[in-house]
């Protein structure tokens, strides 16, 4: 299957072609194809994703995959969540945005805080099917890390933060990777397997699954 994916942001492209490459799912990522800009005007991740990878399936006439992620932060009752992106203004750079998230928690002691991913998938026919990646972590009070992107140095996980691990170490572990995963295996269920499978692994709990096929 040829499979577009539906993002125009290079840092998170690099991610999931990365991860599907290493997953192996039954899927040609076609990476050059184009599409109108997308409006994310959903009010939660999954409308988003669906929004963006609808309008690539679309423009493209290839089945698409469109990803919408969000920092949800405990003592900020899950701000900024769908509005990550533009959390210090309408064009903030990453830089703002994690200033102004050390400056809302500071001396704040609960910094309990997780990424969320929902990968769309959405074909050109209609079936559309979304799945879930979750990544628990803290918000640490000042950046460290060079690697990664957007809020990576300042989430920290088991120690270090996102910016301090490799790209292979953070594409193992991350929220994107767990929805990926997940959206991977439910390919291959789709494509491959007509017969429910008797092996497969237990199933990591950050990643959800829901269909709807129409
Ligand atoms: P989007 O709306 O899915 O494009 O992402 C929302 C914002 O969340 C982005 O602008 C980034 O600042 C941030 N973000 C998304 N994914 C990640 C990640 O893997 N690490 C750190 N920040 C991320």
């Amino acid at each position: 299957m040829r499979i577009v994916v539906a993002s125009k942001n290079p840092d998170k492209l690099r991610e999931v072609e990365a991860v599907l490459a290493r997953l192996g799912p039954p899927v040609e990522v076609v990476d050059d194809a184009d599409w109108p800009d997308v409006a994310e005007t959903a009010d939660d991740l999954e409308g988003n994703a669906l929004l963006k990878a609808r309008a690539a399936a679309a423009a493209t006439g290839l089945a698409a995959i469109a990803d919408d992620t969000g920092l949800e932060v405990e003592a900020l009752g899950g701000a900024p969540g769908v509005y990550s992106a533009r959390y210090a203004g309408p064009r903030a750079t990453y830089a703002e945005n994690v200033a102004k998230l050390l400056a809302e928690l500071e001396g704040v002691a609960d910094r309990r805080a997780r990424f969320r991913t929902v990968v769309a998938f959405v074909t050109p026919d209609g079936r559309e099917a979304t799945v879930e990646g979750v990544l628990e972590g803290r918000i640490t009070t000042e950046p460290r890390g060079r690697g990664g992107f957007g809020y990576d140095p300042v989430f920290e996980v088991d120690g270090r933060t996102l910016a301090e691990l490799s790209e292979e170490e953070k594409n193992r572990i991350s929220h994107r990777a767990r929805a990926l995963r997940r959206l991977a295996e439910l390919l291959d269920e789709t494509v491959d397997a007509p017969e429910p499978r008797s092996e497969g692994r237990d199933r990591d709990p950050g990643e959800r699954t829901a269909v709807n096929p129409s």
